[in-house]
């Protein structure tokens, strides 16, 4: 018998799960609709639910009744496409994409574990015909507010996986949710074959509020989401981790990196991975109607272009790729996906910012020899930023690229630089489509107030990471918008909920304190004997201004700055993620902002 594959599982799994009463409903869009969404592409399928799982919305009323569920429905599943960017430095791996496809069921108060682990067990082993002892079953272990997830793990033992399958997880692993600041989560238990996470089952029973803070949900909710790659490897090749099989071997895959190959004169095997993750995403991504830009998705859609890019010019790959490329895609999702049929639309985005970029990325770096000739061994803040607005070279690339050769650059002054570019285009936006000049100005006051507030308590922030983390952490790149912070800083793992919480006290603490902030202006030397400390990378005048948050944080910047810690209001943190290898990054915000 011939494995199935992607087009047959997407097939088998809605009917499959229309058998059982559900409803098939369409996709949400890859970018969320919802203005309120706290992510900027969907990263699962249960987004486009929320309304239902924490009972805005009722199902009965929306959600149009098939054939299958004549009388209104509760239970519901899809075929979603993802993206996630957080994956994006996993790429190249046996099992990470930036676009997937989640397949996934739901009920908003129809059925709980003990049906949607059946379902799960049945589709996997009957369907798939993975043997039931290959399976591993991850369960919440139980922590000091939610207890050990026993049902589902009796009902596992009850369909035969015995002891040694099951593994305990914790938080990290087993609970999951919400998205973003606020929303629906809950335990949940997990499928793996050959190490490879298959299906993820969350039965979401409490809602997560601002303050971190678990309150029951009205209804229980089931929120499932499975890997289509993931199950289209293991179902291609049962023994994939002995045969030394990834994603990138699928037949959603394997067209793509076969051409890539044939068509590079250096080919390397991350690199061409690489390339057919980021090509994948940014078709699908413009299909959506996205272009690339300097802001949000737009942004991320130029990163994944220019990565393209860079990789093409290291593996030699053939210049006009894309035409090709696009075509093998298009066969091998154009019938499901019939969006990325637009040839001509799709091919014209892709190519200009394509071919933008590459001319420039050649002109961009003789520039930077020259500069290197002139300047040995570390560039400005001011030269990156003119790389990066003259020739397009995103910060990260820029990085990347002295990293390789070993020197420096200066990422704070840099992101001062690139500030006062946006405060200048934002205003100039404002005022262009404002037209009431005085309340512009009014806007842009309290604005900056927001902004000088986040700035503030960055240095809290930073001091906090210091105390409850390591006492050696500096910061390696900051962002403030009149919204949040961004701190992103160099540690070598995640930090744990309990770090999180402490250091999220601690700054509120010293809010409350109400600490006096002093300006100073000091020669460098002096300050550096005083304990005062800057910014990792940065070259410093011999006079720099300081500001002392009442003794407890000492830092050499330029400011401005609140006069008491008590303006700042309530902090919170909204994530902490890895920005890149070795550095964490941070998100808060203010809650009275
Ligand atoms: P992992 O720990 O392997 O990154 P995850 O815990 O991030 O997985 P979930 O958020 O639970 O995964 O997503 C549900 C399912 O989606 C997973 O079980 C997996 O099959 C699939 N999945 C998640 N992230 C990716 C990815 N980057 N590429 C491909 N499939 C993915
Ligand atoms: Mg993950």
């Amino acid at each position: 018998m011939i494995a199935m594959k992607t087009n047959e599982i997407r097939q088998t799994f809605l009917e499959y799960f229309q058998n059982k009463n559900h409803k098939i409903v369409p996709a949400a869009s890859l970018i969320p609709q919802d203005i309120s969404s706290s992510s900027l592409f969907t990263v699962a399928g249960m987004q486009q639910f929320r309304p239902y799982f924490i009972g805005l919305r009722d199902p009965f009323k929306d959600i149009h009744p098939g054939l299958a569920a004549p009388l209104g429905t509760k239970n519901v599943a899809t075929i979603q496409k993802c993206l996630r960017t957080i994956d994006i430095d996993s790429i190249g791996d046996n099992k990470h994409l930036t676009f997937f496809e989640m397949l996934g069921n739901f009920s908003f108060g129809g059925y709980f574990k003990k049906e949607a682990i059946n379902y799960a067990f049945e589709f996997v082993t009957k369907i798939l015909k993975i043997a039931p002892e290959k399976l591993q079953i991850s369960v919440f272990k139980g922590n000091d507010q939610i207890p050990f997830d026993e049902e589902s793990y009796q009902i596992w033992k009850a369909l035969g996986i015995k002891e040694k399958q099951f593994i305990l997880g914790d938080q990290d692993d087993n609970f999951w949710g919400p998205i973003g600041e606020e929303g629906p989560c809950g335990r949940c238990t997990e499928i793996y074959n050959q190490g490879i996470e298959i299906w993820n089952l969350v039965f979401n029973e409490f809602y997560q509020k601002q303050d971190k803070s678990l309150e029951p949900l009205k209804i229980k909710g089931v929120d499932t989401g499975a890997g289509l790659e993931r199950m289209t490897l293991i179902t291609e090749f049962p023994d994939c981790q002995k045969q030394n099989k990834t994603i990138f071997d699928i037949d959603t895959f394997l067209p793509l990196i076969d051409y890539l190959k044939s068509n590079a004169t250096y080919y390397e095997e991350k690199a061409g991975r690489i390339i057919a993750d980021h090509f994948k995403a940014s078709i699908f991504l413009i299909s959506e109607g996205l272009a690339p830009s300097n802001v949000e998705q737009g942004y991320i859609l130029r990163r994944l272009i220019r990565r393209i890019v860079k990789y093409q010019n290291q593996i030699s790959l053939k210049q006009n790729f894309e035409t090709e490329l696009l075509s093998i895609l298009q066969n091998l999702y154009g019938n499901y996906y019939p969006e990325i049929l637009n040839t001509d639309l799709i091919l014209k985005i892709f190519t200009e910012e394509k071919q933008k970029f590459a001319k420039t990325l050649q002109r961009g770096l003789k520039e930077l020899e020259k500069m290197l000739d002139q300047n040995k061994k570390e560039i400005s803040g001011k030269e990156a930023f003119y790389l990066f607005e003259t020739f397009g070279f995103p910060i990260e690339m820029i990085l990347e690229e002295m990293q390789n050769r070993n020197i420096k650059v200066n990422v704070s002054e840099f992101q001062e630089e690139l500030k006062k570019h946006k405060e200048i285009s934002r205003i100039g936006a404002e005022k262009k489509f404002g037209g009431h000049g005085l309340k512009n100005d009014d806007i842009i006051g309290k604005e900056n107030q927001k902004i000088v507030k986040l700035h503030t308590a960055t240095h809290l922030l930073l001091q906090a990471l210091r105390e409850v983390l390591d006492k050696n952490i500096t910061q390696k790149g900051s962002d403030i918008s009149s919204e949040k912070l961004r701190l992103d800083f160099p540690f070598p793992r995640k930090l744990t909920p309990e770090e999180i919480k402490k250091i999220e006290e601690l700054v509120n603490q010293k809010i409350q304190e109400g600490l006096e902030v002093t300006r100073e202006e000091k020669e460098l030397k002096q300050a550096l004997q005083e304990g005062y400390l800057g910014v990792f990378m940065m070259k410093y005048p011999d006079k720099v201004t300081t500001y002392n948050i009442g003794g407890w944080s000492k830092e050499i910047c330029a400011g401005p700055h609140v006069k008491n810690t008590k303006e700042i209001g309530p902090f919170k943190i909204i994530k902490e993620e890895s920005s890149s290898a070795g550095i964490r990054r941070i998100k808060a915000t203010l809650t009275s902002n």
